[in-house]
């Protein structure tokens, strides 16, 4: 079960007219990703209007914020469209009923894509490049939720635009400026990172300074021990050679080369 709220995003929960309580056993199959066409700060008066009926799970910043409006294992309102006689469809704002073909090839016939997606707004318009800030923050929150709902992101497949669900009156959502083949090869690279144990760098440590001081390259190992005759030695691997001492003797380091 995932995390209910984001722990780096900021909580702003709306009101609960504005979303349903879980998702009806649908499992999350993709992200969707939004323009909010206006700035941040707009977004949760919207999303916390019982009139407007619309919300989305999160929106991020130019500047890199991240806000959460709904719970992850709720259902938001932000690409929602109805089924019935054998065709998707919306009601408009006017009461007018919208006939929809969605491009999305992943989508469930008859289930409420909304159901089995989560929300992304983004500050802005939708002809603006994204800032570094926004990818940045966009990168780490589709990380967390790949972590969430054990997602990978293949570009109009788990990774979508709102056009592809709506591209009758949402065309231009999120823009045609957001690089989704960008975003998934940053998530690819990121997912497998966090698949490895990461060697703690500790370059205050005697070890380390010897290995620079002696032009012996990177560290290719963490710290790790050994005994000899009874006394505990500390030792790590560099490009050029393994550098040891003998604990309580720092002043004493030594190295050998790999074989
Ligand atoms: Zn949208």
């Amino acid at each position: 079960m995932a995390l209910d709220w984001c722990p780096f995003a900021v909580k702003r929960p709306i009101s609960s007219e504005n979303f349903s309580t879980g998702r009806a056993g649908q499992q999350v199959k993709a992200v969707v990703l939004h323009i909010a066409a206006g700035p941040l700060s707009a977004v949760f008066p919207t999303f916390n209007n019982p009139a407007r009926k619309a919300s989305a799970h999160f929106c991020v910043g130019k500047d890199g914020a991240i806000e959460q409006y709904v719970s992850v294992n709720d259902t938001a309102y932000g690409n929602g469209l109805a089924w019935k006689d054998g065709q998707w469809y919306k009601t408009r704002a006017d009461g007018s009923i919208v006939f929809i073909q969605p491009t999305w090839q992943d989508i469930i016939p008859r289930v409420n894509p909304n159901l089995y997606t989560v929300s992304v707004e983004h500050e802005g318009q939708p002809a603006d490049k994204w800032t570094d800030a926004m990818y940045d923050a966009n990168n780490r929150l589709l990380l967390w939720l790949a972590e969430q709902f054990d997602l990978t992101y293949t570009p109009h497949r788990t990774l979508i635009g709102h056009y592809e669900i709506d591209p009758v009156d949402k065309a231009s959502c999120p823009g045609p400026n957001v690089e989704y083949d960008r975003i998934a090869a940053d998530l690819a690279a990121l997912i497998a990172a966090r698949k490895l144990t990461w060697m703690p760098i500790n370059d205050q440590a005697a070890l380390y300074e010897f290995a620079q001081e002696n032009d012996l390259g990177y560290p290719q190992t963490d710290e790790f021990a050994f005994t000899l005759k009874n006394e505990a030695y500390i030792a790590q691997v560099f490009n050029l050679g393994i550098v040891y001492v003998k604990k309580d003797d720092w002043g004493n380091v030594k190295w050998v080369k790999k074989q």
